[in-house]
């Protein structure tokens, strides 16, 4: 398979390179941020996002949201199909992707590990069951130093799993930045925390606490390996489906944590 990679440069951007190339895949060229200065030290061939898209089959772009507008219009001309993990995407980005939608297929994730998919799958469950009254759902994220948005993409992506076992909408219950004096928290809140430092490469922790007890459940990537892999083998997925905005539950075969597949 013919695949681009947009950002190349970046810290996933490499990872993606070398696990493309491992799998057997032709990476046929890579695109940079034009407002960054930074020389380029790979091996990949530069070029614009259009004559990339007209030789790959496949994009897979993990860069800046405020690049996602733009790579979603000139994706929509092209024929390569778009993986898409970048995170802080606002609802106006959003829009954009999904009207890019209409006419390439795309998969977006906020992460494409199999382990915090999973853990929104058993975070959905286990919000269905447990009383929102009674159990106040929390989220702790931890990332490196550089990272641009809070809270991360899968942090948001577990609070979303927990809403919908309740049967809420996210955004309705959101607490996240707590700061000086906010009041007490309210019943069926889901609280959000990011911590950043060194080089993490992303720590999430769910808990539900009642007054009696605690259910927590983590996760720990050590590796950013298992984002690149994962990416690489949607693109596989993904290469040569019809347009359409497909969420990576069915290519896991986990059943959907969001209704996202096919919208
Ligand atoms: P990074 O800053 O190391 O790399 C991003 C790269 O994109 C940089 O080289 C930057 O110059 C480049 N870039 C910015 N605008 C661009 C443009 N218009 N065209 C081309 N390149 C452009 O960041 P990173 O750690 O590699 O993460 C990148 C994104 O991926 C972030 O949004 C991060 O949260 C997300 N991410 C997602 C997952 C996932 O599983 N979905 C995992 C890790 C990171």
């Amino acid at each position: 398979m013919r695949i681009g990679i947009l950002g190349v440069a970046g810290r996933m951007g490499g990872e993606l390179v070398a696990e493309a190339r491992a799998a057997g895949h032709d990476v046929v060229g890579g695109t940079l941020n034009p407002a960054s200065a930074c020389p380029y030290r790979g091996d990949v061939p530069i070029m614009s996002l259009p004559a990339l898209a007209a030789r790959a089959d496949v994009v897979i772009d993990f860069t800046h949201a405020d690049a996602v507008a733009g790579h979603a219009e000139a994706l929509s001309a092209g024929r390569a199909a778009w993986v898409l993990g970048t995170t802080g995407i606002s609802v106006g980005q959003q829009e954009a992707v999904a009207v890019a939608s209409r006419h390439v297929a795309i998969l977006q994730a906020a992460h494409f590990g199999l382990g915090i998919n999973l853990l929104a799958n058993l975070a959905r469950q286990l919000a269905a069951l447990l009383p929102a009254e009674s159990y106040d759902a929390e989220i702790v994220e931890m990332h490196h130093r550089q990272k641009v948005d809070a809270p991360s993409g899968s942090a948001l992506l577990l609070g979303e799993a927990v809403a919908e076992g309740r049967h809420t909408s996210l955004s309705a219950v959101m607490e996240s930045g707590r700061d000086g004096h906010c009041g007490a928290r309210a019943t069926g809140a889901i609280g959000f925390a990011s911590l950043r430092g060194g080089q993490i490469v992303g720590e999430h922790a769910l808990s539900f606490t009642a007054a009696g007890e605690q259910i927590t459940l983590s996760h720990r990537a050590f590796d950013r390996g298992i984002f690149a892999a994962g990416a690489v083998r949607t693109a596989s997925w993904l290469a040569g489906r019809p347009p359409g905005l497909y969420g990576i539950d069915k290519m896991l075969g986990l059943p959907p944590a969001r209704d996202k597949d096919e919208r």
